[in-house]
């Protein structure tokens, strides 16, 4: 296993939508490895391949939670979503040292195979929930500041000019 690079915002892979997955094979396997050593090294409860570099729709998910085990999941999709939504404040490990308070759906079905090709259907509220709903959106090039007000967003992106890493200065 090794562990990956997480890019930052303003690398351009992380606006590009990526490609569904379409063999379940041994080098997914070990990306979904390396993403999991990845997630655990930074401290994350969740991860997307192009967080690591990689356009395929595959996420890795631990909410260190008793009752959720750590999920692996390919091509997922949000197939039903309430319409009540609920607020909490999210981070993001491609945004490092950004929190804010998100609105997400209280409730989502996710759809997706596991690493052996089994179908998989997740209904999921609470942290489970939103950590599902912050993932998918990476697959889909959306980062949680496009989620928030536009003024607290600007507020953000100035706050990231003063606290973003070196390598993620140009
Ligand atoms: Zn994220």
């Amino acid at each position: 296993m090794a562990r990956l690079e997480v890019r930052l915002l303003g690398d351009p892979v992380l606006r590009t939508e990526a490609e569904p997955v379409e063999a379940i094979d041994s080098n997914l396997r070990r990306l979904a490895a390396d993403m999991f050593e990845t997630m655990y090294a930074e401290e994350g409860v969740g991860l997307a391949a192009p967080q690591v570099g990689i356009l395929k729709r595959l996420i890795v998910i631990d909410p260190q939670t008793e009752d959720v085990r750590p999920l692996a999941l390919v091509n997922p999709s949000v197939v039903e979503r309430d319409e009540d939504t609920e607020r909490a404040e999210e981070g993001c490990l491609s945004v490092p040292g950004l929190k804010e308070l998100v609105d997400r759906s209280v409730r989502v079905v996710v759809q997706a195979t596991d690493l052996d090709g089994k179908p998989l259907r997740i209904e999921a509220e609470g942290l489970l929930g939103r950590i599902l709903q912050h993932e998918v959106d990476h697959l889909n090039g959306v980062l949680f500041l496009d989620r928030v007000s536009p003024l607290k967003r600007k507020m953000l992106l100035r706050k990231w000019e003063k606290v973003r890493p070196a390598q993620a200065r140009s």
